[in-house]
């Protein structure tokens, strides 16, 4: 099966064929840098990671650029770095550096690009020069707008209609503007708040300029795949289009729109005002980040997600047992020429991730009943490259289970505990061996005893 993809743009899935047969390009709207990063932040994260390992195994990693960009001009920044007493860089450094961490923590390879806004300034005021000369934009009292009514096309991505636009009052009503929907390209800043010189004046830019800057930059007029969360298709992403569309020509920009679905917080939406808001730092602390990841990959991305701490613990017990086969494989070398196809099939289908786990637990069952030493090789071989696919089982089986966090009781005071035990039942005193295995169960630590000798692990 060849892959394919819903197209926010035709509002069906699609055959994906990149414009370049060998090379794929792709561009999904990263953060930006004002906050640390809550879950519902990290479901584009994963959701596009996992496209970029798949395409990666299709086209070769040399063939595919992904880009991700990181928004550090922008109101919110200079808003937060206000309310915290922090220089803009102070919290742009900080902040970006957290992602960073935090995305790791839960899997996500870095993106082979990844633009910061500030780097583009001279790019932009370049693109909103020439949206000017060819009538799609205005100066209006130091601001420059573009003229949503310059633009047939406008608002076909979305699908809305001018009374939905400005009835949504996602645009900002100024009496500057001709037209309410007309959104702004550049505005001025004061001498406190970031500028750089312009045709117009000491200004910065709006978001969706640097977007358009930015993938141009770094992959062309036209480009393969466009993501981010459904909530950047209006305004965000329609504004986009128009820029460059009218600045580079018609039918240019991104080929395919993939956008995600929003997440909730045990069934309400998150904010601040409910006092529900989930930082990945905190969920971090509750449970592994690879038990977060496969928790997000358990909903279809398009769908909505409820995050719940049942989720997360059915999520961290799914992945212990699919550890655990993998750990009754050590007898085996995985056969490395074999690709979980029933994983990459699902995939396939628009990224169909519940399906593709369901995979990797029906291989992980074959691992439980094979006997055959060449099978389950096989099935060894297949549990890790599906799972590189959704960038789990990314852990040697026994650091999973062993593995120590801060606090822990460690390796090595459990091995010593451990000969403990031998010398005490040895001597008869099982009073003595019952009082250590309790005492590690109460920290977490299951002993099993097998003629082979104590083995343990962390549950
Ligand atoms: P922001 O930093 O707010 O621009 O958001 C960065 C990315 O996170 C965007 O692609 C958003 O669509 C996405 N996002 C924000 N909140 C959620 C949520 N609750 N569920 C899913 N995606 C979200
Ligand atoms: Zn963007």
């Amino acid at each position: 099966m060849a892959l394919h993809l819903y197209n926010t743009a035709s509002r069906q899935k699609e055959e994906f064929v990149p414009r370049d047969p060998a090379n794929v390009g792709m561009y999904v709207c990263g953060p930006t840098v004002y906050d640390t990063a809550h879950i519902g932040n990290a479901r584009p994260v994963i959701i596009f990671d996992v496209l970029a390992r798949l395409l990666r195994l299709q086209y070769g990693d040399a063939h595919v650029n992904y880009v991700r960009n990181i928004t550090d001009v922008e109101d919110k920044i200079i808003a937060a770095a206000e309310a915290n007493g922090e220089s803009i860089e102070a919290l742009t450094t900080r902040t970006t550096k957290a992602y960073h961490e935090d995305m790791a923590e839960m899997g996500a390879l870095p993106p082979n690009r990844e633009p910061k806004a500030t780097e583009h300034i001279v790019g932009m005021v370049e693109m909103i020069g020439v949206l000017m000369e060819k009538g799609h934009a205005y100066e209006a009292e130091g601001h420059v707008l573009f003229d949503v009514t310059s633009m047939a096309d406008y608002g076909k991505l979305s699908g809305r209609n001018r009374d939905d636009m400005i009835a949504g009052a996602r645009v900002e009503i100024a009496p500057y503007k001709k037209d309410p929907a007309d959104f702004v390209l550049w505005k001025p800043s004061a001498d406190d708040i970031p500028g750089w010189d312009s045709p117009w004046g000491r200004g910065r830019p709006g978001w969706h300029i640097e977007c358009s800057v930015m993938s141009r930059a770094e992959l062309g007029d036209t480009f393969d795949i466009h993501g981010g969360g459904r909530d950047l298709i209006f305004p965000h992403h329609e504004n986009e289009v128009a820029q460059s569309c009218c600045a580079n020509g018609d039918g240019t920009f991104a080929r395919y729109w993939v956008h995600n679905g929003f997440l909730t917080v045990e069934g309400d939406k998150m904010s601040k005002s409910l006092g529900n808001f989930r930082t990945v730092r905190e969920l971090l602390a509750e449970a592994p980040g690879e038990a977060l990841r496969l928790n997000m990959l358990s909903a279809h991305y398009r769908q909505p997600l409820d995050w719940t701490s049942d989720g997360v613990k059915q999520s961290k017990t799914n992945l212990d047992k699919l550890y655990t086969s993998l750990q009754s494989l050590s007898d085996v070398e995985a056969d490395e020429s074999q690709v979980a196809k029933s994983v990459l099939d699902a995939l396939e289908d628009d990224i169909n991730t519940p399906k593709a786990l369901a995979a990797l637990y029906a291989l992980s069952s074959a691992a439980n009943k094979e006997t055959n030493l060449v099978e389950r090789s096989k099935i060894k071989g297949k549990l890790l490259s599906g799972g590189n696919l959704l960038g789990l089982l990314q852990q040697d089986p026994k650091e999973w289970f062993q593995g120590a966090e801060e606090g822990d009781v460690t390796a090595d005071q459990i091995e010593a505990l451990i000969l403990e035990r031998v010398e005490a039942k040895t001597n008869k005193n099982y009073a003595r061996s019952d009082e250590i295995r309790d005492s590690l169960k109460d920290q977490g630590i299951v002993l099993e005893d097998s003629p082979q000798g104590t083995t343990w692990k962390r549950v």
